[in-house]
């Protein structure tokens, strides 16, 4: 009984399911006296403590090499909030930021009484070593004491998993371009690094395309379209901050609103619904023609995802052409058929010199090992996907979609779980079967569908649920302890850093 409740306590340690079971493991945070650098989060993978200090009255200067100038706007920012007065030089500065033979992301720093000495293999890492500085510095200026100091530390700082998403739904409903940039901001200094938009849907479709002019960008839950400018504007923003973007259109379901402009593409024209006609070759080469503008739209975007969830079989067992084409190829059921539809389009997308992406197994199918595949129905479905050696990213519905409910006083509906700050936290894709799938998981994302958030709930969705994820995306997982990351997340709010991550 005992050895089975001790089997048990680690399921519900892992999965989330944690109400009644006290956490003991500790932390470094836990045994240490608080210092500046005990606000740190996500939780750094090396921290040592060096015993020194550094009086922030001495931080006066800073250079930071030219590979890194797109991170300081936002160094910047943080001095200007925290009233410091630190001008920009180049050479001797009491903070340098330089490059370094660093693993992409990897950063290091040393504040000692000398100064603060950053170093960082990329872009990425220069800005999540600056991130990590702006939290201590809140941290130092909380009692606004014209003494501050920085507590002497030497860290050393990289991800867990190389890819750490977040979706976000545009189609459901618009979100203006100012929305989407200051989104993407707070989404880098979370070290989030890929940005999955979610631009069609059956509501809408959010950009302008020369291939169906038809598509006006309108929608059933709110009116927006993004033009080719703004796309591009957004395009060079997230390049900024070190986040790729996922482009997707969503086929050969959710396509109400292309099959209403263009109902030569369904089954039964007359009755159009959602799901394309994937026996008509013409539904193919339109396909192929949109996502050819779509990957020209986004050139600098290596992964191009097609949807592929949630379609109903029911039009296409009703449809002649589908009926024709699944016989012609041999197929057993319209499932086959979809599978096959979606592999020819990932094929293309092969072809065209990107990496597809699709979501999970609802058809029961599997993909070419190169298509990477979105996990999100259930902690299973890595373990099923393993085997054919698809590249995984972790989504799972009840774990990290922040259009659930954090608590139940919010407007919800029936499909949805509760999640709440400590539900994401406990997320680990590695939950139960870590042997079997960690090397397919490719990295983790969360999602924020807008069926239910006009674009001005956004914020209240992501706060403070985004700093839970954080963590669990970039930490290793010997450095999670929820008692200490909740202490962390309490004293960088008491410290005005949410606010000025949100840029209040
Ligand atoms: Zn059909």
């Amino acid at each position: 009984m005992e050895k089975n409740f001790a089997k048990i306590k680690n399921i519900l340690d892992k999965t989330g399911c944690h109400c009644i079971v006290q956490q003991t493991r500790k932390t470094e945070f836990d045994t240490m006296e608080e210092k500046t650098f005990s606000v740190l989060l996500p939780a750094p993978a090396g921290l040592r403590e060096n015993g020194e200090i550094f009086p922030l009255k001495k931080l006066t200067s800073f250079s930071v090499t030219e590979t890194f100038s797109a991170a300081v706007p936002e160094l910047k920012r943080v001095f200007a909030v925290l009233a410091l007065n630190v001008e920009e030089c180049s050479g001797n500065a009491s903070l340098t930021v330089s490059e370094a033979a660093l693993a992409p992301e990897t950063w290091e720093m040393t504040i000692d009484a000398n100064g603060i000495a950053v170093s960082a293999g990329d872009l990425n890492g220069a800005i999540y070593a600056l991130t990590a500085l702006g939290q201590m510095l809140f941290a130092a200026t909380i009692t606004g004491d014209p003494a501050a100091v920085l507590h002497g530390v030497t860290l050393h700082d990289e991800p867990r998993f190389a890819r750490r998403g977040f979706l976000l739904d545009s189609a459901r409903h618009f979100q203006s371009k100012q929305e989407i940039k200051k989104l993407l901001r707070v989404l880098a200094l979370f070290r989030i690094n890929s940005f999955h938009w979610h631009l069609v849907d059956g509501p809408g479709w959010r950009y302008s395309s020369g291939t169906a002019p038809l598509l006006d960008g309108r929608g059933t839950m709110s009116d927006g379209q993004y033009s080719r400018e703004d796309i591009q504007e957004i395009s060079a923003f997230a390049k900024t901050l070190g986040i790729s973007i996922v482009p997707e259109v969503d086929v050969p379901g959710h396509s109400d609103f292309l099959l209403k402009h263009y109902p030569q593409f369904a089954c039964d024209p007359q009755n159009p619904g959602s799901e394309l006609c994937i026996g008509n070759p013409e539904t193919m080469n339109f396909l192929k023609s949109m996502f050819t503008e779509l990957m020209e739209l986004f050139p600098d975007s290596p992964v191009i995802h097609l949807g592929g969830d949630e379609a109903a079989v029911e039009h296409w067992e009703n449809c002649p052409e589908c009926r024709a084409a699944l016989q012609k190829k041999g197929l057993s059921d319209m499932r086959e058929l979809e599978n096959d539809f979606m592999v020819e389009l990932s094929r293309f997308i092969v072809k065209s010199g990107r990496t597809p992406m699709v979501w999970g197994t609802c058809s029961g199918q599997l993909y070419p090992p190169d298509t990477m595949i979105q996990a999100w129905l259930d902690i299973r479905e890595p373990l099923k996907i393993a085997p054919s050696g698809n590249k995984v990213i972790y989504s799972v519905c009840n774990s990290l979609y922040f259009d659930y409910p954090a608590n139940l006083c919010e407007p919800w509906q029936s499909w949805m779980f509760s999640l709440d700050e400590k539900g994401v936290y406990m997320t680990d894709p590695h939950v139960i079967w870590a042997d079997q799938v960690k090397d397919c998981i490719a990295g983790i994302e969360a999602c924020l569908w807008t069926e239910m958030l006009p674009q001005h709930r956004i914020f209240a969705k992501l706060f403070p649920r985004i700093a839970a994820y954080c963590e669990c995306a970039w930490s290793k997982p010997e450095k999670k302890q929820w008692a200490s990351y909740f202490h962390r997340r309490e004293l960088l709010e008491a410290a005005g850093y949410f606010d000025y991550v949100k840029g209040v």
